[in-house]
């Protein structure tokens, strides 16, 4: 093999670390698990930077919160030399070798209030995959811990057609179980950022067999995330867990239907081994051990690679 493996991370909080801390350095800060060099070192091509709005934010500021994180995306990511805007399928095939793609993403819609404009705008700054809820509820939908456990509201079907509209990817983690299931009545591409699965660790906010195997069917995609809590009930998790999980699914059929959203710069508690972004490294070679060449250049790129909209926006 002469070429490392490419790889596609479907989520991170860079963005929120930056917004709290806007002095930090995207190019090689030490408080931060993803960095530009770690990117580069290790085999980056495509890397998602999510607008997740901390809930202690007012909600009458969340709309600017957000833009201000677009501001850092901008000047503090997409300006890096090595760095390229990605907000379509083509952007991908078009990034030359040592080019890596920024993709933004939204990680739940609170910070839109109940006003499709501002869901378009942002979609027209780059948006390119929307999360309709965190944990909790908004005009949109549950999250997964709210306790009600509703699904779409009036205005969330109205979001979610205009997702479709635009062929832009629908983020279904976080989302509450009868949310899940409103989303896919629709025919619009899905995606879930950044899950485990429920039958290996019982966290609600993993995925169950009914809902991975119908992720499956509507060619949707799945990130492992590496967050322990997520991959192990009493919380402290090795890449042998992470491997666990990706044998689930391909137990399920989901070979082509799986990927990783690391959550890096999400989390607190870290997998041992998988501890900043340059882990993906060890992950590799576990991974190798397993499961073949390309099995793992699908699992690390192609699969979420290959689905990522035409869109229309
Ligand atoms: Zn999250």
């Amino acid at each position: 093999m002469n070429s490392k493996p490419k790889i596609f991370d479907a989520h991170c909080d860079v963005l929120m670390k930056m917004f709290l801390n806007p002095n930090l350095s995207f190019h090689n800060s030490e408080d931060l698990h993803l960095t530009n060099n770690q990117l580069i070192s290790t085999g980056s091509k495509v890397q998602c930077f999510a607008i997740y709005i901390p809930e202690r934010i007012h909600p009458s500021m969340r709309f600017h919160a957000a833009l201000t994180m677009i501001e850092h995306f901008y000047e503090n990511i997409v300006k890096t030399p090595n760095m390229k805007l990605v907000k379509s399928k083509r952007d991908i095939d078009l990034l030359e070798e040592n080019e890596i793609g920024a993709v933004l993403t939204l990680e739940g819609c609170d910070c839109i209030g109940e006003d499709l404009l501002k869901l378009k705008t942002l979609l027209r700054l780059g948006v390119s995959s929307v999360g309709l809820t965190w944990n909790h509820s908004n005009a949109i939908a549950d999250g997964i811990l709210e306790p009600r456990g509703g699904g779409l509201t009036a205005f969330g079907h109205k979001v979610v057609s205009l997702l479709e509209e635009t062929n832009t990817w629908c983020d279904v983690s976080h989302l509450s179980v009868r949310g899940f299931w409103d989303v896919m009545e629709y025919d619009l591409r899905t995606i879930a950022s950044h899950s485990n699965c429920h039958s290996i660790c019982s966290n609600p906010r993993n995925l169950n067999d009914e809902q991975i195997t119908h992720l499956i069917k509507k060619d949707s995609v799945m990130g492992i995330t590496f967050v322990p809590e997520f991959l192990v009930s009493n919380g402290v998790a090795s890449i042998t867990d992470v491997i666990k999980h990706i044998d689930h699914v391909c137990s399920l059929g989901g070979e082509n239907h799986l990927g990783f959203g690391s959550d890096f710069d999400g989390i607190d508690k870290v997998v041992m081994g998988l501890e900043r972004y340059q882990g993906y490294a060890r992950l590799m070679e576990e991974l190798y051990k397993h499961y073949t060449t390309n099995q793992v250049d699908k699992f690390l790129f192609n699969n979420f690679t290959k689905r990522f909209p035409i869109r229309h926006i």
